[in-house]
């Protein structure tokens, strides 16, 4: 087993500043109001509940923070350098008079929100003091997803993480599936409670999200939370896990039955299995993120299980379990999404519910390389039967 030694990586802060900065003057902009707190660690490193970063188009962060971020703001500056971060304590301070005050007294032509996480209520609150502050910029409310962009392809850092992320977690689902974790007489619960230690035990910070052990009927649900429910004899058992591994997060799916599936049962999984080789081998540079959801459902609808399929095929990773790409069908109001480039992680998770009968999903986590794919979890992808 993997020592479990929590990691502590060095990112190159100050490039990803000077990358948001060029972002912003690419897109025509003066400023950025940092809102979403993924974008804002991503940004300055600070891993915080609460807090806001005014980033101008010479890379420049404002990081305000309340009295119990300050002494991790303070080292975050003293780490990335004061030029290029700012702490801004906001005890006593009214946040959006700042901020105001910063767009009128530095001349920002416009301020970018980031629209899909700020509240209506920040918003208006903050439109409502650069009025008072005079302020003559636009406001540009936006899901412009400016940072997310950046965020999307990874760094040899980010890279490093990732691999590493998916090798421990495979190595937690193949002592999962080997000492039958998942067994007749045991609750979803109790599964699910030792799963979460196991992935704690191999060097993960925290679990990604919360783990999901469906069985039974209850497998059909595709994000069941796991109950008292009893796993019996013949079940099917949807099994969903992600740990984070030096902030990143990695996350996979195995679906086993307890005894011998049924005829109809082992047809379902053949077709995900199938439809999740079909999706891993469309991962390649300039393949869009609608074409590889395209080649995993196509191998479904041909089985008859497109309607049993209702959600994407996959989802980028990284500091958050889902973001960009997003692979799935594209929704009418979508942005157009960037073709797949070397440096994209994301999952590969097909799957197919039939509610009264049984719900498969397997998941692997790919990395997309110059020519191709290469997939950073490694465990056996057979039926899995465990009693
Ligand atoms: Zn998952
Ligand atoms: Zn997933």
């Amino acid at each position: 087993m993997r020592a479990p030694t929590p990691v502590s990586p060095v990112f190159d802060y100050r490039a990803r500043l000077v990358r948001a900065g060029e972002a912003l003057v690419a897109a025509g902009h003066a400023s950025l109001l940092v809102s979403h707190l993924p974008n804002l660690r991503y940004l300055s490193g600070l891993e915080a509940t609460a807090g806001l970063g005014l980033l101008t188009a010479d890379g420049r962060l404002w990081l305000l923070v309340d009295p119990r971020y300050e002494a991790a703001a303070a080292e975050r500056a003293d780490d990335v350098g004061h030029d290029c971060l700012t702490p801004v304590p906001t005890a006593g301070v009214r946040v959006a008079e700042w901020i105001a005050g910063r767009c009128v007294g530095d001349g920002l032509g416009s301020l970018v929100l980031e629209s899909r996480v700020l509240s209506l209520h920040d918003a208006r609150q903050l439109e409502q003091a650069l009025g008072r502050a005079g302020w003559a910029g636009t406001l540009i409310d936006s899901p412009l997803d400016l940072v997310e962009g950046l965020r999307r392809v990874k760094d040899a850092d980010e890279l490093a993480c990732l691999r590493e992320g998916g090798a421990r977690l495979s190595e937690v689902a193949r002592g999962v599936l080997a000492d039958r974790v998942a067994s007749i007489g045991r609750t979803e619960l109790e599964v699910a409670a030792d799963i979460d230690h196991r992935i704690r035990a191999v060097g993960f910070s925290k679990p990604a999200f919360d783990t999901i052990v469906a069985s039974g009927p209850r497998s059909a649900f595709p994000h069941a939370r796991p109950t008292a429910r009893r796993l019996e004899a013949g079940d099917v058992v949807v099994l969903d896990f992600g740990g984070v591994y030096g902030g990143y997060c990695v996350d996979l799916t195995r679906t086993v039955c307890l005894g011998q599936p049924s005829p109809d049962v082992d047809r379902q999984y053949r077709a995900v299995l199938e439809a999740h080789q079909a999706g891993c081998s469309a991962v390649r540079p300039g393949s869009t993120p609608a074409q590889v959801d395209g080649a995993a459902r196509e191998v479904l609808v041909a089985a008859g299980l497109g309607e049993a399929f209702g959600h994407g095929t996959g989802h980028g990773l990284g500091l958050e379990v889902h973001e960009a790409p997003r692979l799935a069908k594209p929704r009418p109001d979508d942005a157009t999404q960037p073709p797949l480039e070397a440096g994209v992680v994301c999952t590969i998770e097909p799957g197919a519910y039939v509610t009264g009968r049984a719900g498969i999903r397997i998941e692997d986590d790919v990395e997309v390389t110059g020519t191709g794919h290469q997939r950073i979890t490694d465990v056996p992808l057979g039926w899995p039967t465990a009693q």
